[in-house]
């Protein structure tokens, strides 16, 4: 699989928190083998901002101690598995469930009572606490704006009906994260084959330097860029859905990808 620019990013922060945080000394086997130029990751003017933001940040955690907090959106058990097996050394982790895309409302409570059942069983969910928005499914069909653009209910996976699902979600991730003071969102969303991680990259950077740019004020949170796919993160995410017996849904999660 070829390698991503966002994921690199995200290993370049965890090399550096993991050498600030004094109880965190373990790099996982499979980034071993990962060799890269530092500035060569950042290239972008965005990118630019957000490493000064990243390095800020990581020398203040470090300076007091602490573990950086992450909100992280997650859309179901299955794609959290990896996610937090591989982040919750650097992080102290919520999870944050809002996914009004999701049809019918009994498959959302279904992914969502797995998620919070399978964190009862595995390990590095120990002290993920979980938040979970409201199921408001209409959200979902305003931003998506399906009245205006009916054609895009037939659209495949990756084009603008995703875009803007996952645009509507991490705006609401940011906003949940910003008013309780987190340092990092992120989603689980990049961790499947079937997702644009580039899409959900730019939105995410975006949405965190349009609010300094209106704001004024330090980017917190900082949108933590990734690839989760990566380093055979969703075939691992495969095995520890097997090794739980997690329920692993058919369609990604709309009205629209259940027909597909
Ligand atoms: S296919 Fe998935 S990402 Fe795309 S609109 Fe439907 S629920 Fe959202």
């Amino acid at each position: 699989m070829p390698s991503s620019p966002y994921q690199k990013q995200l290993d370049e922060l965890l090399k550096k928190l993991a050498s600030a945080q004094t109880d965190v000394r373990v790099k996982p086997e499979h980034d071993k083998e990962d060799k890269y130029k530092h500035d060569k990751v950042f290239k972008s003017e965005h990118d630019k901002v957000a490493k000064h933001e990243h390095d800020k940040l990581a020398s203040s955690k470090s300076a007091a101690n602490l573990k950086p907090r992450l909100l992280l959106h997650a859309c179901c058990g299955p794609c959290s598995s990896y996610v937090l097996e591989y982040l919750a050394q650097y992080f102290e982790i919520t999870v944050f469930y809002y996914n009004p895309n999701i049809y019918p409302q009994e498959e959302y409570y279904r992914r969502l009572n797995e998620l919070k059942a399978f964190y009862t069983r595995f390990a590095p969910a120990a002290n993920v606490n979980v938040v979970e928005e409201a199921y408001t499914p209409e959200d979902f069909y305003n931003a998506i704006q399906i009245h205006e653009h009916p054609e895009r209910a037939s659209e495949p996976e990756k084009g603008e009906r995703c875009r803007l699902c996952y645009k509507f979600r991490l705006q609401k991730a940011y906003e949940y994260a910003a008013a309780h003071n987190y340092d990092y969102y992120c989603t689980t969303l990049s961790i499947s084959p079937f997702k644009d991680a580039e899409k959900i990259n730019t939105l995410g950077t975006e949405i965190a330097l349009n609010q300094k740019v209106t704001s004024d004020q330090e980017v917190s949170p900082l949108w933590l860029p990734s690839d989760f796919k990566k380093h055979g993160g969703f075939q691992r995410s495969l095995e520890l859905s097997t090794e739980y017996g997690l329920y692993r849904q058919q369609y990604c999660g709309c009205i629209y990808s259940s027909r597909n």
